[in-house]
């Protein structure tokens, strides 16, 4: 694939799968690309060049008559039902309840009943340890706690496939820990594949199969956590664990 914004070429030819199930996480640089790979994954970019495939459809562009074709409005709901995202800044909406928030998608997207829907939202709530916020305003709670909101959020979808952007970045220390916990449970607990920008290089080693390690919107290497963190084979890469860790 290919990612250009204007005539900067951000993503230059990338070409990598990712398993059925499988928890990857993508380092790097600020600016490296990673965090525009999710938005093309989420059908929030377009594609310049090439292809993104999931399970055998495609993602973004159809191929017909050796043609590139943008896919239909009703083929990106599709596909964006199949894959959820929590992002940095939490992205609630401001104006309803935690359990709202939940509901909202699966009641108008999925077609579910209000009551299934939230009695599989309290159930999500209960496993995020907020079921007792249900009724509060995103603005009532801690950051820590909107993030937790989101990620109850992105799982009532059912997805299968879920995208973390940097998701603790922009908590205070103190909360981080709760965030990453619920989301280890879901890693153990589930089959969901994941894609996961972060800095938080023991969270990548517990959850994920795989880290890559991007510079300048390529794929400098790639391997198992304990591979990459403890003897990398870039110095780039070297470099950039000193810094983080
Ligand atoms: P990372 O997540 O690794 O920090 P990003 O994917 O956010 O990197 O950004 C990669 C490059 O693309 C950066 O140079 C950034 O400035 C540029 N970029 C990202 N989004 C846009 C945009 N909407 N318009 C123009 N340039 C962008």
């Amino acid at each position: 694939m290919k990612k250009k914004f204007g005539r900067t070429t951000v993503l230059q030819d990338l070409n990598f799968s990712v398993g059925r199930g499988e928890r990857v996480t993508l380092i790097g640089p600020s600016g490296s690309g990673k965090t525009t790979i999710l938005r093309l994954l989420m059908t929030l970019e377009r594609l310049t060049g090439g292809y993104i495939w999931v399970d055998g459809d495609p993602l973004t562009h159809d191929r017909r008559d050796g043609r590139r074709v943008e896919l239909k409005p009703r083929q990106v709901v599709q596909v964006r039902k199949r894959i959820g995202m929590v992002f940095q800044q939490f992205n609630l909406f401001p104006n309803m309840s935690v359990l709202q928030n939940i509901v909202e998608a699966p009641v108008h997207v999925l077609g579910q009943s209000q009551d299934e829907a939230s009695e599989n939202a309290l159930s999500l709530l209960d496993r995020v340890g907020l079921r007792h916020r249900a009724d509060a305003h995103p603005t009532e709670l801690s950051g820590g706690q909107q993030q937790r909101v989101a990620i109850a959020r992105a799982l009532a979808m059912d997805p299968e496939i879920l995208l973390l952007d940097e998701v603790t970045s922009a908590l205070d220390p103190e909360l981080v820990g709760d965030v990453l916990r619920v989301l280890e449970e879901v890693a153990a607990s589930t089959d969901i594949t994941m894609l996961i920008v972060t800095h938080e290089m023991q969270f990548a080693k517990d959850v994920s199969q795989r880290v890559m390690m991007f510079d300048g919107g390529k794929i400098l290497e790639e391997g198992p956590p304990a591979q990459i963190f403890s003897d990398p084979h870039h110095e780039r890469t070297q470099k950039f664990l000193e810094a983080v860790v």
